[in-house]
């Protein structure tokens, strides 16, 4: 299958999944995820029109992106990998939306930015719903209470959750738990459902789906497996690891 075909197939499985819940498919983003890939394998996708994009690592998009949305000013990056505060600036150069909000001090390091001139991103908070200690995201029992201090304290605008299930889990209990946060911290957006679940995600209401392998095809090993969204996949010479904080 081309590029343009596994688009056009991972659009219908959206469509479909959308109809049978009753649901508006034009209520789900598609984000094509293209972590790994080079920009050549990108490009297919943006001529059949696919505008919106996830990167999980800042570096990779500035070597990637800046000639593309030069090209095409309707391109919509997401970065949906964690951020480093001292990344704040870089990342709001490129990105649009950044899926991986999860703590104060990066609040307060996006606030400060959108207040020094940069663009005011759509941001998602990330949750950990499984409460794995080795990934990202504020826990289930803390994810309203954040959302309000960011609103409140830090004056940002949420728009919305995100979730990444635990690999070995069944997704649809995670989904129906982000949902049901986003109701109660009173957000609209959920950021939920990878290519092995996608489907799933959307029955549960997911605003926006992550598909990366259904897209683009396996990534090379060490193959990530997007348990930590993009923790475990940095090598040596990379971003490093959470920033110490
Ligand atoms: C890599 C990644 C994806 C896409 O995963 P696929 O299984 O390739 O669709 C989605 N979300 C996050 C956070 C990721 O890191």
């Amino acid at each position: 299958m081309t590029a343009a075909e596994r688009l056009s197939d991972v659009r219908a499985r959206i469509e479909a999944a959308a109809g049978r819940a009753g649901r508006d498919p034009a209520m789900v983003t598609l984000v094509a995820v293209s972590k790994t890939f080079p920009a050549e394998a990108v490009t297919p996708l943006i001529d059949a029109g696919q505008m919106v994009f996830g990167e999980n690592r800042v570096q990779e998009a500035a070597r990637k992106w800046p000639l593309l949305l030069a090209r095409h000013t309707d391109l919509r990056l997401h970065l949906i990998g964690p951020l480093q505060t001292n990344k704040t600036k870089d990342a709001l150069a490129l990105f649009h939306a950044i899926h991986s909000l999860d703590r104060d001090r990066l609040a307060v390091a996006i606030a400060r930015e959108i207040a020094a001139g940069a663009r005011t991103p759509e941001l998602f908070v990330q949750v950990n719903t499984g409460e794995e200690p080795q990934k990202a995201g504020v826990s289930p029992r803390e994810a309203a209470g954040f959302v309000r201090r960011c609103r409140e304290v830090h004056g940002l605008a949420i728009d919305g959750l995100m979730c990444i299930p635990p690999v070995d889990d069944l997704p649809g209990p995670h989904f129906a738990l982000l949902g049901k946060i986003g109701r109660e911290a009173g957000t609209s957006g959920l950021s939920m459902g990878m290519s092995a679940d996608f489907e799933t995600a959307i029955a549960f209401g997911a605003t926006h789906v992550r598909v990366g392998s259904a897209l683009f095809g396996g990534r090379a090993s060490p193959a990530p497996r997007a348990r930590s969204g993009g923790d475990q996949e940095r090598g040596p010479g990379s971003e490093g690891g959470e920033e110490a904080e």
